[in-house]
Formats: structure tokens, sequence, C-alpha cells
């Protein structure tokens, strides 16, 4: 059965990060022309404080990167701080089922570190939380509106016996093409859905990132 690289977490956080500090100023510009423009500022923040938070506590192992991670974004405001807080913080416990009682889990891989199924298994407990918290439903553009088909689709591929690679790709094509179609649906939710039918036309910035996210777990799952 297919693997995650020892390394996923350190990976998979690296390149959140890098993707997001990347498209900061694009995102903003999304939540500027259907929202209250604060996207990219939130975004900054989280990043800022996930260096501070890597410069101080040094991560070493899945379950410490990702706290450095769900912790920085925790510390954000908007609507989008706490929901992808703790959408990471259901992220960062994928891998308790694998490493039992007293914590030793497997030597051989990072402390920890999930295996494909549970790291879906923990997208979906990070979408129902997501879910419980925002209220908002598939179709309302949103965050979930991306995160929806990836965690159908990653699920979907593993379960058909497809190698990590391949679930993971097909977890980012469909979280790609699902954001870019929130471009034509009216924003039930958050700021945005205070200007209405303005948002028509407008890819949820929401969305835009969450697939950069699950983007980030495909390169970080191709090692
Ligand atoms: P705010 O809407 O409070 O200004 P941000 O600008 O930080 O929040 O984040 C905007 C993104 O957050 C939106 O593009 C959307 O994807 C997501 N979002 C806003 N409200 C919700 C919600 N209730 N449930 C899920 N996601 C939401
Ligand atoms: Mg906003
Ligand atoms: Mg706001």
């Amino acid at each position: 059965t297919s693997t995650l690289p020892d390394d996923f977490g350190r990976a998979f956080v690296t390149r959140v990060r890098e993707a997001l500090s990347g498209s900061a100023d694009a995102l903003g510009d999304l939540d500027r022309r259907a929202g209250d423009g604060d996207f990219g500022t939130n975004i900054r923040t989280a990043m800022t404080l996930l260096k501070k938070n890597v410069e101080d506590d040094d991560p070493d192992g899945y379950r410490e990167w990702l706290t450095a991670l769900y912790m920085a974004w925790l510390g954000v405001g908007g609507t989008s701080g706490p929901l992808f807080g703790m959408f990471f913080r259901d992220l960062a416990k994928a891998a308790d089922a694998q490493s039992p009682g007293t914590g030793g889990g497997d030597p051989a891989s990072e402390q920890g570190g999930p295996t494909p199924a549970q790291f879906g298994d923990a997208l979906a407990a990070g979408q129902a939380t997501v879910q419980k918290y925002g209220e908002a439903k598939v179709g309302d553009k949103t965050m979930v509106d991306a995160l929806d088909p990836a965690v159908a689709a990653l699920r979907e591929a593993l379960e058909a016996g497809k190698d990590a690679a391949a679930a993971f790709g097909a977890a980012e094509q469909a979280a790609v093409d699902a954001a870019r179609s929130t471009a034509e649906t009216t924003a039930r939710r958050g700021r945005a859905s205070y200007v209405g039918e303005a948002s028509e036309g407008v890819i949820d910035p929401g969305a835009a990132a969450m697939a950069l996210v699950i983007g980030a777990s495909r390169a970080a799952a191709e090692g």
C-alpha cells in the first residue's frame, strides 16, 4: 500500500507557505472585488505568524509542523482565520490513530506521519468542522466548495487502489476546477454575501486558497 514521504509534514507546510505568500495579493484583490478586501492581509498575517512559529519552535515531525500552521491561522482575524485554524488543527490530528497510547508510532516514518487514507479522513474531518462553525453548504461560494470535491476525489482514488501521487493529483484537479467554478455562483456566507450578485464573475478567494492548500499537499505527497 502506498505511503507518504517521511518529511510530508514539513514539505506540506512549506508549500502552503510558498503558495499562499505568493498569491496573497491576488487573493486580496478577489476579496476586494467580492468581499471586504481583508483576505490578503489575513493571509500575510498568518504567514508571518507561521514563520515565527517555525523559527521559535523548530518543528520536528508531521504533528509539530501542522501545529505551527494551525496556531498561526488561529491568530488571524476575519472569518478565514478561525476556519483555516480549525481546519488545519484537524489535519494535525491526522496521524493520531497511527500512534495510539504513548505515541510511539512507526519509527521508520516521520513521527506519527499519516497514511494517504488517514490524511483523507483528516481532510473530511476538517471539512465537517468548517461547515459546523461556518454553516456554509456546498455552493455557498466559500472554501468549502473547493474542499468538498477534493476530499471526495482523494478518497475515491485511494479506494480505487490508486497510488498517493495519482490520488492527490486527482484531489488537486477537483479543487482547482471547483474553485474556478465559484465565479459562476453568488456568495451566501461571509462578507462577500453582503455584496450579493456583485460577487458573480469573481472567483471566491477562500476557495482559491483552499485549492492552493490541496495543491501543496499534492506536491508534498510527490516528495
Ligand atoms: P471575511 O469574510 O470575514 O472578511 P476573509 O476575507 O478572511 O473573511 O476570508 C474570506 C473567505 O473566507 C471567503 O472567500 C470564503 O471562502 C471564506 N468564508 C467566509 N465565510 C465563511 C463561512 N461561513 N464558511 C466557510 N468559509 C467562509
Ligand atoms: Mg474578507
Ligand atoms: Mg473581513
